[in-house]
């Protein structure tokens, strides 16, 4: 497929301010020179331990937060004269230009009861979107109507309040919502952690009718790879504000090319209970991104370490066609898949 979204060496840095002065006396890494890109029409998995930077890798392309380098390519309808996509980078546009494409990227955020304003109706929350870029009119409501009944609401809740749908159809309002602008790329944080076990399958499968029918690209955040696993296309994998692996998902389950990912796979739950495999057990802690180790940032934890993993960051490569890893040892290392 084409590419939708190009991310080049994306940073965002977090300011750490001691004292009365504010003065600054470091920076938290976030994300630090991260490069991934999606496809049209289809899932990216985005994954890692929480304080990988994930989350914050997912506001900084449409700049809920400002990006401190890099380059986020997006192919925008809405700025291109002739209506032909166009490549423009986020990271440099004003404020204005950066309005009008964010009419084309939705964002549906983990807490479905945090995220709606309990003050605001149904309705009222579904066309917002409309109403902040212009485009509410009076055929809007039945358009509102229509995305209430694609997510399995009804027409007589658009009066009604969040407080009196459950998890599930807050979530499901909040997906009504990032609909309502009609746009190309969703990035889903964690949109089903908080949810139900028994909703969440029901909510996945939500995600992925829409995505045929609107033909919608997904950024799919989350910590947890089984949730992962069934619907990306592929899997990017991220360690510490850095990006340790990118692959098609199968790939990656069956044959990681990082240690970092073999690990966390390993912890995967096996559906069929004969078999067994090791559960690799990482030594110490996530390293801390304020104050990240040297060299590879995962050297410490990692039972494959040699020296120069100490000294020297590993480059984020294509190591296979559409195979990318950061590590030195990974044409050599025979890791196992899941
Ligand atoms: Fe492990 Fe070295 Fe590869 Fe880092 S570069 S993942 S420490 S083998």
């Amino acid at each position: 497929g084409n590419l939708l979204l190009d991310v080049r060496g994306l940073k965002k840095y977090f300011p750490i301010q001691k004292g009365l002065l504010r003065r600054v006396v470091g920076y938290v890494k976030a994300v630090d020179d991260v490069t991934f890109f999606v496809r049209e029409g289809e899932t990216l998995g985005l994954v890692g331990e929480s304080g990988c930077g994930k989350t914050t890798a997912g506001r900084t392309i449409i700049r809920l937060y400002e990006p401190t380098g890099g380059e986020v390519y997006f192919k925008s309808r809405v700025l291109s004269p002739s209506g032909e996509p166009q490549w423009v980078n986020m990271a440099a546009l004003d404020r204005a230009q950066m309005k009008l494409v964010r009419q084309e990227i939705a964002m549906i955020f983990q807490d479905p009861i945090n995220s709606l304003n309990p003050r605001m109706s149904v309705g009222d929350i579904v066309a917002e979107p409309m109403v902040i870029h212009g485009k509410y009119g009076p055929d809007s409501e039945q358009v509102i109507i229509s995305l209430l009944e694609r997510v399995g609401l009804r027409a007589d809740h658009l009066r009604r309040y969040p407080h009196e749908f459950s998890g599930g159809q807050r979530q499901r309002i909040g997906i009504a919502r990032a609909l309502s602008m009609n746009p190309r790329l969703v990035i889903c944080d964690e949109p089903v952690s908080a949810l139900d076990v028994s909703i969440q399958a029901q909510t996945l499968n939500l995600l992925q009718d829409l995505q045929k029918d609107f033909n919608l690209s997904y950024i799919f955040v989350a910590h947890d790879l089984s949730v992962v696993q069934h619907i990306s296309d592929r899997v990017a994998v991220m360690y510490v504000g850095k990006m340790v692996e990118m692959a098609d998902a199968e790939e990656l389950y069956n044959a990681p090319l990082h240690p970092y990912t073999e690990a966390l796979m390993s912890a995967v739950p096996k559906p069929d209970p004969l078999y067994k495999s090791e559960r690799i057990i990482m030594q110490g802690d996530v390293a801390d991104p304020s104050n990240p180790p040297s060299g590879c940032y995962f050297h410490p934890r990692c039972r494959y370490a040699v020296d120069i993993c100490k000294t020297k960051t590993p480059e984020f490569r294509e190591l296979k066609p559409d195979h990318f890893v950061a590590c030195h040892r990974a044409e050599e290392l025979k890791l196992r898949g899941v």
